[in-house]
Parts: C-alpha cells; structure tokens; sequence
C-alpha cells in the first residue's frame, strides 16, 4: 500500500462554498459528490461528477490531498499517491444538507433553495 508523502502540505483551510461545487456554480454546471482541497479549501466535485473538477483543481495547482465534503464521511485521498486517508487532526467541515435525496445536484436547484431558505422565517 501506497503511503502518502504530502501531509506537511495540509493548511488550515476556509471551505470555498457551503453549498456546492464552487466551479459548477460558476458554470451552471451540476455534481454528485462534494470534495474539499486540504490545501486551499477549494470545493470541487467527485470524480463520478461530469466535471470532476476537484481533481481537475488537484492537478491545476498541485494541490494532493482533498477530503471529502459528504456529511459524515471523514475520509480523505491523495491524488498523486491515490491513497485513502484518515486524519483525524484537522477539522472536517461538510456542506450543507440538501432538502432531497436526488444523488444529482445543479447549480440552479441549489441556488432557489438557498433563496427559499432565506425567504422562510423558521
Ligand atoms: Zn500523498
Ligand atoms: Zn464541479
Ligand atoms: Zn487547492
């Protein structure tokens, strides 16, 4: 098994988006998983999104590691090592639960019902 050589790289990172793909929001474009750049805070989509643009962002600025930005998953990977990891001493932010199940998210959806949320006094 691979061991990852990167982890002095991870920084104390601020999430680019609690919501969603910051590239697909840009573009309209959709996702189905959210990850997060352990190097900048870039949140990008899975590679099982039509964008894969956390892994695009990866290899753009040679950012290695990404964790996962799904509720309750804790894992993260190395994309040059294409190694699963688990590092349980920094913070694990996750994006906001959506209001459906629908594995497929777009920028649009996202977006009304974050409109919608602002508009209903709880
Ligand atoms: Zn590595
Ligand atoms: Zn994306
Ligand atoms: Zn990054």
């Amino acid at each position: 098994m691979n061991q990852c050589t990167h982890l002095d790289q991870i920084k104390e990172v601020t999430p680019s988006s609690m919501v969603g793909c910051s590239d697909c929001m840009d573009s309209g474009g959709r996702w189905v998983h959210l990850r997060m750049c352990l190097i900048c805070g870039r949140v990008g989509c899975c590679d099982s999104s039509p964008s894969r643009h956390a892994s695009k962002h990866a290899a753009a600025e040679a950012h290695p590691i990404a964790s996962s930005f799904e509720p309750d998953e804790e894992w993260s990977w190395c994309y040059i090592d294409e190694v699963a990891l688990l590092i349980e001493t920094i913070p694990h932010p996750h994006h906001q639960p959506y209001d459906t199940d629908d594995p497929i998210h777009d920028a649009a959806t996202v977006a009304l019902r974050e409109t919608r949320r602002g508009l209903v006094a709880p």
